[in-house]
């Protein structure tokens, strides 16, 4: 695999930039225990060697104390590594994955209708979490064994240059074999990890549709799917874990080889006369010792190989630019908004367009009731007043009459200030009711709130709830009709006060006691806005002062409502003879 080392580098500085204070201690750390594991060996062979000689007991004790403690500080200085790395990797990550998850929240929708969400757990959290180990201990690990190769190598080389030699052939040939093997892993790890992210996101996907499943029966063969990813799990891990068992086998085989031979040229060097029994020891112990940092080595380029494709990954979602530009820089005017389409034309993907075309304006203060089958477009519109998308072609602009801007112009954040949403679908997070209404801004006041509940009439709402404000909600709006998540929303928006409001009613049916409070807090809502009503319910539609129906993404009629419901030849007027719910909802 061809590894990017500019990329590398360039995120490796700028993450570790802020931390360079733990970065550097880390650093002193990692090679202090590494050199530690030089010196007690040579206490060793002094130990060996003074009790062969007859020395004093005292010296012997003294060797023994020191051998105890530098063992001791090594320890230490061995746990105080591991957790200054730790902090280190997670400190570091814990960055990335902010600016990732930041960004992604600034990309477009299409981005996101294109990735789902166990595809972007996998890029903000699975891919990070592999590149923790790059951003710690890599460099330091990796010059750092190398030093503690050399430095065994070298000291073999003072006692002799034959056994010096033996061994640099060893550690060479260990780690070409090493390395080799472990790249040999790497498509079962891979294949492993796939296997798992299919488990967790067939997991994910049906626990969130479990109601439909039980609705439609489908519980066999959701569990017979189940046990398909299961079992290719299973495979795919005991593939997995017999390349590691293998590997570990091949490197104990290695390791045994270099002992026999360092015993071998030891035995043959104490025999001539040559070494001592202290240094043969000390010989056996530095080949020994050879196995760390060959180990580690080895397996940092398999970490590298690891992280490679993760950066490269992130590397790729980080430099995806939203085509949704935010460099406007006039602001909208205060007060109820006029709306101008001018021949915009939108679809998702090529060839199926989805608006057509479309021309209107709306005067400030106006209630545009928009109708429409289901598919037509409506909520489509709605979406791009919002600037969710931008349109393929024409222009969408808000503003006051004789100044309109053109919704490229306007910042998003002072956009989304003055225009106000209700999804069909609104998305309610785990959290007190409070939070709902705020989203978790803790300066908007509780009299604000019930200032804001009062005025659309949702009294009866409020003291419905078992702990007022201070109910949890469920995730998913799981305990919520999609009703009652509406009028949810619209406190939401009044706690904004925007200029314009934008109603994309749900097409569920609701209970009588439900519909009766919307139908009030949609009176409240639209005063003194101008205001969109995708409108399921002829209630609704009654606050319309214009109507524009939609069809294939075409206006097929827009006037005054008045006006339509008196003419027996419009659209409109047919709809409410054959029952307009029946048609939209
Ligand atoms: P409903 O009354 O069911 O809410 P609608 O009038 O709001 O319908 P839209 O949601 O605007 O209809 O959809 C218009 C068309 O665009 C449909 O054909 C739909 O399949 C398609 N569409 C909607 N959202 C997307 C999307 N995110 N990606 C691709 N196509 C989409
Ligand atoms: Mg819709």
């Amino acid at each position: 695999m061809k590894i990017p080392l500019r990329q590398y580098v360039n995120l490796l500085f700028r993450y570790l930039k802020p931390y360079w204070r733990w970065a550097m201690l880390l650093g002193v750390l990692l090679l202090g225990s590494i050199s530690l594991q030089l010196v007690n060996p040579q206490i060793t062979r002094y130990f060996i060697d003074a009790a062969q000689t007859g020395r004093d007991a005292q010296s012997l004790v003294w060797a023994a104390l020191l051998f105890l403690g530098v063992a001791l500080v090594q320890q230490v200085v061995g746990v105080t590594a591991a957790y200054v790395s730790e902090n280190v990797g997670w400190l570091t990550t814990n960055d990335l994955r902010t600016d990732l998850a930041a960004h992604c929240l600034r990309l477009d929708m299409s981005f996101h209708n294109a990735h789902t969400p166990g595809e972007m757990i996998e890029r903000i959290d699975g891919d990070v979490t592999a590149l923790s180990n790059f951003f710690s201990q890599f460099v330091i690990q990796i010059v750092g064994n190398a030093l503690l190769l050399a430095g065994i190598l070298i000291l073999l080389y003072q006692v002799d240059w034959r056994v010096g030699l033996a061994l640099s052939a060893f550690v060479l040939a260990a780690l070409v074999v090493l390395v080799r093997l472990r790249h040999i892993g790497v498509p079962f790890w891979t294949a492993e990890r796939q296997a798992s992210a299919d488990l967790f996101g067939f997991l994910e996907e049906r626990l969130a549709g479990t109601e439909d499943i039980r609705a439609n029966g489908a519980q066999a063969y959701v569990m017979r799917h189940f046990y398909r990813l299961m079992r290719a799990l299973m495979h795919q891990t005991l593939k997995a874990g017999l390349v590691v068992n293998f590997l570990f086998s091949v490197m104990l085989l290695l390791f045994a080889v270099g002992n026999a031979a360092a015993l071998a040229l030891g035995g043959y060097l104490f025999f001539t006369g040559t070494l001592t029994i202290g240094t043969v020891y000390l010989v056996y112990f530095y080949t020994n010792m050879l196995m760390r940092p060959i180990d580690q080595i080895s397996q940092q380029i398999q970490e590298l190989q690891r992280a490679g494709a993760g950066i490269t990954r992130v590397r790729e979602l980080l430099f995806t630019r939203p085509q949704i530009r935010d460099s406007g820089t006039i602001g909208l005017p205060a007060g109820p908004l006029v709306v101008d389409f001018q021949d915009v034309s939108f679809s998702y993907k090529e060839q199926e367009v989805v608006l057509d075309d479309l021309t209107f304006h709306l005067r400030p203060g106006t209630v545009l009731g928009l109708l429409g089958r289901t598919g037509s477009g409506k909520s489509t519109l709605t979406r791009l007043i919002f600037r969710l998308y931008d349109p393929d072609q024409g222009v969408v602009c808000l503003g006051h009459d004789g100044a309109l801007t053109d919704l490229r112009q306007v910042p998003l954040i002072d956009l989304r200030q003055h225009v106000g949403i209700v999804t069909q679908e609104v998305q309610l997070f785990q959290a007190s009711v409070r939070d709902n209404l705020t989203f978790f801004d803790d300066r908007v006041s509780d009299e604000r709130i019930r200032g804001a509940i009062q005025e659309l009439g949702l009294d009866p709402w409020l003291q419905s709830l078992p702990e007022g404000l201070d109910t949890e909600l469920e995730s998913g709006g799981g305990g919520l009709s999609a009703g009652e998540a509406q009028l949810l929303a619209f406190t939401r928006i009044l706690l904004h006060d925007p200029g314009l409001v934008i109603l994309d009613e749900a097409s569920s049916r609701l209970d009588p006691a439900t519909e009766h409070l919307i139908e009030r807090a949609v009176e409240r809502l639209v005063q003194d806005r101008t205001a969109i009503i995708v409108a399921h319910r002829l209630g609704t539609v009654q606050r319309a002062d214009e109507i524009m129906i939609l069809e294939h993404g075409r206006i097929s009629e827009h006037g005054p409502r008045q006006v339509l419901v008196n003419d027996p030849t419009s659209r409109f007027y047919g709809l409410l003879q054959t029952g307009l719910e029946e048609v939209l909802a």
